[in-house]
């Protein structure tokens, strides 16, 4: 569907959700709106070049609550446009929302060559930052959000960072998987990733799809999918890695094992026991 700020795509998905995707920079970050009975999520507000507030109004007129997957800076590019801020309960998840991000850090992640869109009108490139906020509540694994109508269950999921979360919405049987998983390379090198927690946390939340039954995952990059089983492969991918099984790695330019494996999942990882 068709809004105005034109550096977004968005679809409308199953479930009252609507996919916020920003198609044009290599990232292909999207953000969720979530539509409840009294207010609506928004789940991230990705990389602030879009004027992703204008989007969210023209979709609902509820009240929004952002909740933040993890404190990444391709999710967190609009934080300071919202009232509301939920994020896990992190010191260092809270600390780097308040921070922000200047142009000098964020310009190593968003080069102007990654972007292939012609830009938001009035943006400029050499003044773009992420401008900090403050979280307004944080947020412990097994919480419920109650959004009247519907309930969105955190998970927490450290391993690509250690702040990461997963919303489970049973009612709707989505998972909302942040970036622990979207159909591309998955990471775990960046500040904090631990890729040991990173398995344990697949194995828990593979437990709660079965438990649960859910059949979608909206997840914050690329595109969704329907179906969950991609995620039991994961899994036993990360535990062949982790016995010793899967050995052929290749590194690439910076020094991270690459491991490739069927079904296009390829895993980039420091190596099994590093923490940074
Ligand atoms: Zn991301």
């Amino acid at each position: 569907m068709n809004v105005k700020e034109t550096w977004f795509k968005v679809h409308k998905l199953p479930g009252d959700v609507y996919a916020i995707y920003e198609d044009g920079q290599w990232q292909e970050v999207i953000s969720y709106l979530i539509i409840g009975q009294n207010k609506a999520i928004l789940w991230d507000t990705g990389l602030g070049i879009g004027d992703i507030k204008s989007v969210v109004s023209e979709l609902t007129e509820l009240p929004i609550t952002v909740v933040i997957s993890h404190t990444h800076f391709d999710h967190i590019g609009s934080n300071a446009l919202f009232d509301e801020i939920y994020v896990f309960d992190s010191k260092m998840a809270v600390e780097d929302l308040k921070k922000g991000l200047t142009h000098e850090e964020i310009k190593r992640d968003v080069e102007e060559d990654s972007i292939w869109k012609p830009l938001p009108e009035g943006f400029k490139y050499e003044n773009f930052f992420i401008k900090g906020k403050a979280p307004t509540k944080t947020l412990k694994d097994g919480e419920i959000i109650d959004l009247g109508n519907r309930k969105l269950e955190v998970v927490h999921t450290p391993g690509h960072s250690p702040d990461s979360i997963m919303l489970i919405d049973e009612g709707n049987k989505i998972l909302f998987s942040g970036d622990a998983y979207y159909p591309a390379p998955l990471y775990a090198y960046a500040k904090g990733a631990d890729f040991k927690a990173y398995v344990k946390s697949m194995e828990k939340i593979v437990n709660k799809i079965k438990d649960k039954n859910l059949n979608y995952i909206y997840a914050s990059h690329n595109e969704v999918v329907e179906g969950t089983e991609i995620l039991n492969y994961i899994l036993e991918s990360m535990k062949e890695i982790v016995n010793g099984e899967k050995t052929d790695y290749k590194l690439d330019e910076e020094g991270r094992r690459v491991y490739r494996f069927d079904n296009n999942v390829e895993l980039v990882i420091l190596d099994v026991g590093h923490t940074i």
